[in-house]
């Protein structure tokens, strides 16, 4: 039997298994995705002449208002400033986003590809049902997106009615590539209103593969709710042209072109709380929906989470 099953492999999830692990709790954790890190993402692709690119498509990069999470920041080789000009320090992974979190959950034990389709109480303890199996275990750990818990708990559990007023907003990416030689005005630049929200030129970031100019576009919440349906394709062709008017680029120049859909991208009403938990104190509610959009609120939920069941285990 799982002592305690963390299911979801973002920053929240890693950072509660971490911090359980490191203190001796026995700790398993389970992703539906091919990679670990949830929205801390990195996109491989290639030119047609076969250059590597790298995309981040999820969060650009992190800021740390808690000393822990700027020391952890600090001390990892997964982790370099980004000398974006922004007034506070911008860390990004290295080699990509996603290298943080992977670095971060080194040596824990982590299955990927494996969805959760529903958790139950089954006497004493939990059964998580995936696609594959069932596993049991004494203690879960949910932190999918808060719009997701309750396909896996059900509507009518008691905490399903805490999690009404989050919203998340969904959000639309642009990944694009550009010969060396093409235009490079800015690194990062954001935008008060209209489709676009944020581009950064993800080429700009520290040890980044050298050759063509990468650029990443996130359109803001009215275009991306109103876009959200369409096929991927369709969404690179709308948001191309939109990047070139800012970078000054020829459309015709791009070397790769394409767009990612997120369904929950960014936190517009947290719960105002680090964590859930019911009336057993078995069953553990976090991710960044609790506290903020950022990924540090989304550490700080799986930290408080580990805080709590590492309280429990001392009782
Ligand atoms: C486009 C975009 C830009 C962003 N920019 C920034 C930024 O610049 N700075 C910043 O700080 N934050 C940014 N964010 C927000 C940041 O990415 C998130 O706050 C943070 O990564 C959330 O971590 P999490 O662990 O709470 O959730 P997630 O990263 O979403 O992790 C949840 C995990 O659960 C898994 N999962 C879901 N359902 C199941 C299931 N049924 N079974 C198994 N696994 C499941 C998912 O695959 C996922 O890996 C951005 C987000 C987006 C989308």
């Amino acid at each position: 039997m799982t002592r305690t099953l963390v299911i979801g492999a973002g920053m929240a999830g890693i950072a509660c298994a971490r911090a359980l692990n490191d203190a001796g709790h026995p700790v398993r954790l389970i992703d539906k995705g091919r990679g670990i890190g949830g929205r801390m993402a990195t996109r491989r692709a290639e030119t047609p002449a076969g250059q590597p690119l790298r995309f981040d498509h999820g969060a650009q990069y992190v800021t740390a208002r808690d000393p822990a999470f700027a020391a952890l920041l600090e001390g990892s080789q997964a982790a370099a400033l980004w000398a974006d000009g922004a007034a506070h320090p911008h860390h990004v992974g290295l080699p990509g986003m996603s290298g943080l979190p992977r670095a971060l959950a080194d040596g824990l034990d982590v299955s990927l590809g494996v969805a959760a389709t529903a958790v139950s109480r089954a006497g004493p303890v939990w059964q998580v049902t995936t696609d594959a199996t069932v596993i049991e275990a004494e203690r879960v750990v949910l932190t999918v997106p808060a719009p997701q818990v309750a396909a896996l708990i059900g509507a009518d559990h008691p905490l399903t009615a805490q999690l009404e007023d989050v919203r998340i907003a969904p959000g639309l990416t642009l990944m694009a590539a550009f010969p060396a030689d093409a235009p490079a005005p800015f690194a990062s630049r954001r935008f008060e209103d209209g489709p676009l929200a944020f581009i950064a030129r993800d080429s700009s970031k520290p040890r980044r593969p050298d050759g063509a100019v990468t650029w990443v576009a996130q359109a803001g919440p009215a275009w991306s709710a109103a876009h959200l349906e369409e096929d991927t394709a369709t969404i690179a062709c709308r948001m191309l042209p939109l990047l070139c008017a800012e970078i000054g680029a020829a459309a015709e120049s791009a070397l790769y072109v394409a767009a990612h859909r997120w369904r929950y991208a960014r936190v517009t009403t947290p719960l105002g709380q680090p964590f859930l938990t019911d009336a057993t104190g078995t069953l553990h509610l976090g991710g960044d929906w609790c506290l903020a959009g950022r990924v540090e609120a989304a550490w700080t939920s799986g930290r408080a989470i580990a805080a709590d069941i590492l309280g429990d285990d001392d009782a």
